[in-house]
């Protein structure tokens, strides 16, 4: 039902503004509990990184994530690795996990206006195999998460073809917690590739709770304190029920210009997370394996 109603403009945004609580409860209510290890539910973050003005950003997230156990995940776009170089090995040399963003971000004013879902298949297929051929060659990794640019609109179930034919992906973080039949839990595509999908946000479920809803988008704004209890909130809800709760940012939003966060809201949300050991807290490869290997372990018991 949801994901039928986020396929109608006009309806979802009728419900937005008139019971968005009643579509978050009524969506999650659908999402079923999973075993993380034990752990009550399971959190990924991950950051775009589709602009220049995210470059900046990149060295105070990764000193701040020094400070945690827990490592992120960074989806990364060919050209910009090719022109900032060292800034992304950077990321590598602390830790974290790279996901394949396309090579050139289509949609994407600053490096090609074309859109995603515009392209042919093996134009497709060329963004996938290029930006994991840049990973390797010039950062010395290999990909295995995958996510389409601006995802929803520009997503499709082509993606998991494509993946398989690119070969090395487990799974792709391309969709929206609504729209999903498992409610915003992982689930594994025909072809086996795992989905994870990203969280909706409270007041707004027909969006993400990521960054760029919440301090650019025209439409649905909050403010950075906002934006720190809806995460909380978000996590409570998974723990409540179970389930994934994966998010993904945009570097620049957390610069401290106006009407934007600071890294002290990052920090909040980063030691809202440390500070609780019934979360599986990990970079999104991390929890898709969990997610993986408790899915054998289902099959050899069914
Ligand atoms: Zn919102």
């Amino acid at each position: 039902m949801w994901a039928n109603i986020y396929k109608i403009r006009p309806l979802r945004a009728l419900i937005t503004r008139a019971a968005p609580g009643w579509a978050y409860n009524g969506f999650r209510a659908r999402a079923k509990p999973m075993d993380w290890n034990g752990k009550k539910a399971a959190v990924s973050i991950s950051f775009d990184i589709d602009y220049k003005d995210d470059i900046p950003q990149l060295k105070p997230i990764l000193s701040l994530f020094d400070s945690y156990k827990f490592k992120a995940s960074f989806a990364c776009v060919g050209m910009w690795i090719e022109k900032f170089q060292r800034e992304h090995s950077a990321l590598v040399d602390h830790g974290h996990e790279l996901i394949n963003h396309t090579y050139s971000h289509p949609n994407n004013e600053e490096l090609n206006p074309k859109k995603f879902s515009s392209l042919t298949s093996q134009e497709k297929l060329g963004e996938i195999t290029k930006c994991s051929e840049i990973c390797e060659l010039a950062l010395g990794y290999s990909p295995v998460g995958f996510r389409t640019p601006h995802f929803g609109s520009q997503h499709s179930s082509e993606v998991y073809s494509l993946l398989t034919e690119a070969g090395g992906f487990t799974y792709s973080s391309s969709t929206l917690a609504i729209a999903t039949k498992s409610a915003g839990n992982p689930y594994k595509e025909t072809n086996g590739i795992i989905e994870m999908p990203v969280a909706s946000c409270p007041r707004h479920p027909f969006n993400t709770l990521d960054s760029f809803h919440c301090f650019r988008s025209s439409r649905s704004k909050h403010s950075p304190e906002e934006f720190v209890a809806l995460f909380k909130q978000t996590v409570e809800d998974a723990k409540a029920r179970g389930t994934l709760a994966n998010y993904y940012f945009d570097p620049q939003d957390f610069s401290g210009k106006p009407g934007r966060a600071g890294l002290k809201h990052l920090e909040a949300i980063l030691n809202s997370l440390g500070s609780q050991s019934d979360l599986l807290v990990g970079e999104t490869k991390r929890i898709a394996e969990v997610f993986a290997s408790k899915s054998k372990e289902r099959k050899v018991s069914d």
